[in-house]
């Protein structure tokens, strides 16, 4: 894909001092039905059907391409853990089949470019303003129309506000002591060079073990000389097994797809794989086990549709659990390190990871887990991160301490509702919507895939569509019955 700069289209407006912007407060740059902030998978979504809708429609993405998460996530072993031909758009069966992925999970690089498709074939582009972030925005009460700013200076005027800003996408950087005194690299994931990272040769540290750690840890360790990861909460993950795409699959999707995606959408989480409706306890201890290690060989997500009650029976998924467990103690040769891998919360209760030889690693006589759940990090050295009163020297250090999550997105923009209440005043006990969709006090401002909605618990890209398509349809009603506001 090209990377795509509309620098230039937008005016650049220069205010050299606080009376001359005072004298700007009622000018307005632009005045269109609807502003979409974000360009990921939920932006690029909304803009095609607030066009279909006839709604005038801008899009203000702060990165210089589509594709959200799959634009800033390009750390080492980014991929979907929902397989590929279910972790799609499904609303155009043309794109459905014309696009084929080379992976049963395809990797960042392939989903960026399925984004970048999108967005040529369905000419979304020039309604896209890229390297944009908004600011602000404040709802005029009584013109019933919301004002975004954006931080190049622009004032759009707007009936509509929509918000896809991504529940996981604003990185959330520790702060320890000492950080900017480091002398090598300090990465974070969710924010990683475009132009990659060689580790190497280099002794490398990586802070967190989420997803993201889960997924980039196996392949740091294959360049790294050595690899120190510092864990507070161990994840439960379950093996992808990934592997190239099976033509033979692939078309047997294509033949039918839309019952494929009628399907998943009939699920809780947006995403079809058999499901065993049996009650744990109706099976005998070895048809579990058989049937646990059936699944894991098959591996990934549907390794939670073993049992119908696995997420609803704590007994039942104390079974999974365990089994769990016991697989990482078989696979990780050192038991000391194997126990501080082991999870002891709820299976399935945090989105579970899918990960490719993440256990195996720690096997490696250059890999090491250091546990800081009872001694956290205390800081940074030059040369060092400092944990539990122990030095350990690094020349670079990965930060896989994902987002702030659900909210941080909305919290960088300054929003303010009726009666002067912003957003983030609104949720500071926590987020309060509408099933995610909307908050009281906040005409017209839809939220996507906001807070309170499946959101991550659900395979995202129906969950997104599902979002988007009653907003459309809100948004027509609004229209034929006359109402300005909602
Ligand atoms: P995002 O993709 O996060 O896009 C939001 C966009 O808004 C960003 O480009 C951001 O730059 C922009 N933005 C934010 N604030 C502003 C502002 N103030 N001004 C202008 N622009 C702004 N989900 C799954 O279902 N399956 C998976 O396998 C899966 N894998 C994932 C892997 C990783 C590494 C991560 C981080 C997430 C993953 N997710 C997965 C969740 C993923 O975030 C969603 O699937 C989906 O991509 C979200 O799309 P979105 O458009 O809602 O948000």
């Amino acid at each position: 894909h090209v990377p795509f700069k509309r620098l230039g289209k937008e005016k650049l407006i220069v205010t050299p001092g606080s009376k001359k912007r005072n004298s700007r407060a009622a000018e307005i740059d632009a005045t269109c039905d609807a502003v979409v902030i974000g360009a990921g998978f939920a932006g690029m979504y909304m803009l095609y059907r607030l066009r279909e809708l006839g709604l005038s429609t801008r899009v203000y993405e702060a990165g210089n391409g589509v594709g959200g998460t799959w634009y800033w996530n390009r750390y080492p072993g980014a991929r979907c853990d929902v397989e590929s031909m279910q972790y799609s758009y499904s609303f155009s069966e043309e794109l459905d089949q014309n696009w084929s992925w080379s992976e049963k999970y395809s990797p960042q690089s392939e989903i960026l470019d399925y984004a970048n498709h999108v967005a040529d074939h369905f000419d979304l582009r020039k309604d896209i303003f890229f390297d944009t972030r908004v600011t602000a925005a404040t709802f005029n009460a009584s013109r019933g129309r919301w004002l975004v700013e954006t931080e190049r200076g622009a004032r759009i005027s707007v009936q509509f506000c929509i918000m896809a800003v991504g529940c996981l996408s604003a990185a959330n950087f520790p702060s320890f002591k000492g950080m900017d005194n480091f002398e090598g690299p300090i990465y974070h994931t969710g924010e990683w060079p475009h132009d990659g990272v060689n580790f190497n040769g280099l002794h490398v540290g990586v802070i967190g073990t989420g997803s993201s750690a889960i997924q980039s840890i196996p392949i740091i360790a294959r360049q790294a000389a050595s690899l120190t990861v510092f864990q507070r909460t161990p994840n439960y993950s379950v093996p992808a097994r990934n592997k190239k795409m099976d033509l033979e699959y692939e078309q047997k999707i294509k033949e039918n797809y839309p019952a494929l995606r009628a399907k998943a959408r009939a699920r809780p989480a947006g995403f079809y794989f058999p499901v065993n409706t049996k009650p744990t306890f109706e099976a005998t201890p070895e048809e579990r086990k058989n049937q646990f290690e059936k699944l894991w060989e098959i591996g990934g997500l549907p390794f939670l549709g073993a049992y119908g009650d696995l997420l609803f029976e704590k007994e039942a998924n104390d079974t999974i659990a365990e089994f769990a467990r016991e697989k990482i103690r078989s696979c990780v040769n050192d038991q000391e390190t194997a126990q501080l891998l082991c999870p002891d919360n709820v299976f399935g209760c945090k989105r579970l990871c899918v990960d490719t030889e993440y256990y195996e690693t720690y096997n490696l006589p250059h890999v090491n887990l250091v546990d800081i759940s009872q001694k956290p990090i205390e800081g940074f050295t030059r040369k060092a991160v400092v944990a539990g009163g122990v030095e350990y020297p690094f020349d670079a250090v990965v930060c896989a301490t994902g987002f702030a999550a659900m909210t941080g997105s909305f919290d960088k923009i300054r929003i303010t509702g009726r009666n002067g209440l912003t957003l983030t005043e609104k949720w500071k006990a926590g987020p309060k919507t509408y099933l995610g969709l909307s908050s009281v006090g906040f005409p017209n401002l839809f939220l996507i895939t906001g807070p309170g909605s499946p959101s991550v618990l659900a395979n995202m890209i129906p969950a997104i569509e599902q979002h988007v398509d009653w907003m459309v349809d809100c948004i027509a009603h609004m229209q034929n019955v006359g109402a300005k506001t909602i």
